[in-house]
């Protein structure tokens, strides 16, 4: 029986993962710990289900309420952002990482110190602290498996492939509910239309953050991470079908190509049973009825997130973590009302050139601690900006 627990089950992939493990036949997972936030009566109730040993919600002030909902079932309760890290220190085979946000990044770092395998839905993690987290893995002979649609899809064209004849890795896009829009237009966009993705079912956030195309630029930045690739060799095509998740160019001029439905229960499942593959129930693909896949190049002076996510991956070191900080300030804004749609890319860019006086942005994060505290400082920043404005 695998031992195995998850980050953020509530959420959008949280839930996807749920449903994988609760379809597989009685004894073939042993659920040790969940965590949420503030949905306590779908914790609970999942908790149940799967018999988890430990719930635990993000949020102290929840604590009580979760354990009422699982008083009399034996299931350990915890709450706040320390329990969730202590969560993550109980040892399980596997472990999803599908926490929104920077969040994300410490269960995720204390579940690879029991080795085990990571599934890593969180890509904030890779993009604040990639080489960390590669280190980490390394150390205590962890594996990490991409979750992201276009990362899991890289990896299965990679598998059995001589790494060093990879001519260019190609992650597609839908290009989000704005891929038509005007920068005018989108300067008026309403929440409710960012949000509105025309073809996967997402947690708000990363919704929002795919019309904005920062959701592809975080890819980028975590395509280069993931696979330690050169950043000109990675490219981005606009595909508004997400029928191709990823495509891999090789040195004799082939290119292999995954294609699959848009439901992360098929990157969810493939990590979950690897390295075998098993049966995953997504729709199967009718290739005749979709007639049409099309590419387009992504226009970056409307989508300037992709150009800097080009600039981040070029400098490195510390500029992932302030990238990605700044991002979720500006996000907050956005959501909150604060600012309009296109200023989320202008206060990210505002940020990386003030935050580029720091003397260590070149330098690769050297401990958890020194991400934090550049993650910190962009979001400081990033917060001065907007009071400014
Ligand atoms: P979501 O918003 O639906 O769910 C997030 C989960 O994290 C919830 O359980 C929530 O309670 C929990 N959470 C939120 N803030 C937290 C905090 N500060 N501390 C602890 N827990 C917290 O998000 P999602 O869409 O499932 O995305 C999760 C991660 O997976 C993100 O990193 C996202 O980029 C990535 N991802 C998602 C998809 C997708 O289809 N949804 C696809 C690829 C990658
Ligand atoms: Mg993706």
């Amino acid at each position: 029986m695998r031992s195995l627990s998850i980050f953020g089950a509530t959420g959008s992939i949280g839930e996807s993962t749920y449903d994988l493990i609760r379809r597989a036949p009685p004894g073939t997972y042993r659920t040790v710990a969940l965590t949420g936030g503030r949905n306590i009566a779908r914790l609970a109730e999942m908790a149940r289900t799967l018999g988890a040993e430990l719930a635990v919600t993000a949020y102290e002030e929840c604590l009580p309420a979760l354990r009422d909902a699982l008083a009399g079932s034996g299931i350990a309760v915890a709450g706040g952002v320390q329990a969730i890290a202590e969560a993550a220190d109980r040892p399980v085979d596997w472990t999803m990482s599908a926490i929104v946000g920077a969040a994300g990044l410490v269960p995720g770092l204390r579940a690879l110190r029991h080795g085990g395998t990571l599934a890593l839905a969180n890509k904030e993690s890779l993009v604040t602290a990639g080489p960390l987290l590669m280190r980490t893995a390394q150390a205590h002979g962890a594996t990490i498996l991409p979750v992201d649609s276009e990362h899991s899809a890289v990896f299965q064209a990679l598998t059995g492939e001589d790494p060093s004849c990879v001519e260019r890795i190609i992650i597609t896009a839908s290009g989000g509910p704005f891929r038509d829009w005007s920068l005018d237009r989108m300067a008026k966009a309403t929440l409710a239309e960012a949000v509105a993705h025309p073809n996967w079912a997402m947690g708000q956030r990363i919704s929002i953050d795919s019309a904005s195309m920062f959701n592809k630029a975080l890819e980028l930045i975590e395509t280069r991470e993931f696979f330690d690739i050169d950043p000109v060799r990675i490219e981005v095509l606009v595909h508004p079908q997400s029928i191709v998740h990823a495509l891999v160019g090789f040195c004799d001029g082939g290119i292999m190509a995954h294609l699959g439905p848009a439901d992360m229960r098929h990157a969810i499942g493939y990590a979950l049973h690897w390295p075998d593959r098993g049966a995953v129930p997504v729709e199967r693909l009718d290739l005749a009825k979709i007639v049409n896949l099309s590419f387009q190049a992504p226009d970056e002076a409307r989508f300037p997130a992709l150009r800097l996510a080009r600039e981040v991956m070029e400098a490195r070191g510390m500029h992932g973590a302030a990238f990605n900080a700044a991002k979720e300030i500006a996000l907050d804004h956005f959501i909150a009302g604060g600012i309009a749609f296109p200023r989320m890319a202008l206060l990210v860019e505002e940020t990386l050139s003030r935050i580029s006086t720091r003397s260590d942005m070149g330098t690769a994060p050297a401990s958890l601690d020194h991400v934090l505290e550049v993650d910190a400082e962009a979001r400081r920043i990033a917060t001065a900006i907007t009071e400014e404005a």
